[in-house]
């Protein structure tokens, strides 16, 4: 059991290398929960956020960081494994106006998976730009191009975004969006978008264990803002300032678990299969882990993911946050590899939790 510490994670900074339609009204069907009389866990006295199931901070990103990018260590050994391809395929969108039963789902590559079902369209974390940075020209680059362009999306409904860092929240490609999706976002995140230019009344800000019911197009659509254990920060100042989320989303006939970027720990996620009582999707990042001794806090390795798979109760999983930016030490193709190895270890099914190519759409009929 881990022992709940409320520890301020100090020096993490995920993006220092980067250091750089019309509106259709969602019916709003219930409104989020009251807030606690007490202070939950994960907020501090100072107004930011923090981990309860983390037991010890290191250097963590921010080190690793200033390492690689300042240090005199040599790392052509991770260096070295970076060419390859990621698979890719073409895309079977469900098209306006098109009628079908089941849920069909699409990566489009790194986090950004479009989901459609019972004739709406979420996305997550939506980057379609060419690098994760603050500005265009410098910063990780993409070692994949999206699965789906701009011009390709059908018309998005619904956005969640699981936090701020530059390789999940993208400036460009909310502005493309703009006022027509209804946006949910962790605590402390709406003022970024209405900054962007998004209407104020298109954003949903949402604590752990809020929920808001949506109805795009007449189907009812429940969000959920849940734990995962991760840390925000977009400048050298507004480090865990923001709140991390993953996103349960749930339909009639088909429910879905968004992770975001999250480090693995015992309690939340079996905490969040348990509330849910499962789901017929999970959608969980296999990247971003190495060097472990910097990662393991905030970024599960493949084997953790199956694990979060197995706790949140998923039939089926997609393993996403790879392939696209190289934003820390592992090989670009390995995590899929190292996956296929941890869900075979588990004794579980291949098609279970598995990688789709970049672009690849499938089918999942309601259970
Ligand atoms: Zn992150
Ligand atoms: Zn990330």
């Amino acid at each position: 059991m881990v022992v709940a510490l409320r520890r301020r994670y100090a020096r993490v900074m995920l993006n220092l290398r980067s250091s750089a339609g019309k509106a259709v009204l969602l019916g709003i069907l219930a409104s989020a929960a009251p807030a606690t009389a007490n202070p939950p866990a994960h907020h501090t006295e100072t107004g930011r956020f923090t981990n309860p199931y983390v037991e010890q901070s290191n250097g963590g990103v921010f080190a690793f960081l200033k390492r690689r990018l300042f240090g005199k260590d040599d790392w052509s050994d991770y260096d070295r494994h970076r060419d390859g391809s990621v698979p890719t395929a073409a895309p079977r969108l469900v098209n306006d106006g098109e009628q079908t039963n089941n849920a069909r789902v699409t990566w489009v590559g790194h986090a950004t998976v479009l989901i459609q079902h019972a004739g709406v369209n979420v996305l997550t974390d939506p980057i379609l730009s060419r690098v994760a940075s603050p500005v265009a020209f410098a910063g990780p680059g993409r070692k994949s191009a999206p699965g789906v362009d701009a011009q390709g999306l059908p018309p998005i409904d619904v956005v969640v975004i699981s936090h701020d860092h530059y390789d999940h929240l993208d400036e460009p490609t909310i502005r493309f969006l703009g006022d027509r999706p209804r946006y949910f976002v962790p605590l402390g995140l709406k003022q970024w978008l209405v900054d962007a230019g998004i209407d104020p009344s298109r954003v949903v800000e949402l604590d752990w264990w809020e929920e808001q019911t949506v109805d795009p197009g007449g189907s009812a659509l429940k969000v959920t803002a849940t734990p995962t254990q991760h840390v925000s920060g977009r400048t050298l100042t507004d480090r865990n300032k923001r709140l991390w989320a993953g996103w349960a989303m749930e339909w009639d006939d088909f429910t879905v678990w968004f992770g975001g970027d999250t480090g693995y720990n015992d309690v939340q996620f079996k905490d969040i299969g348990d509330r849910f009582d499962g789901f017929d999707l999970g959608i969980i990042p296999i990247g971003s882990y190495a060097p472990r001794a910097y990662m393991h806090n905030y970024h599960a390795d493949p084997e953790q993911a199956v694990r979060i798979h197995q706790d949140i109760r998923a039939r089926r999983s997609m393993a996403v946050h790879w392939g696209a930016f190289h934003l820390t030490a592992e090989p670009l193709l390995e995590p899929p590899e190292l996956l296929r190895a941890a869900v075979r270890e588990a004794g579980l099914p291949s098609e279970e939790i598995s990688a789709y190519a970049v672009g690849e759409s499938r089918a999942y009929f309601p259970f």
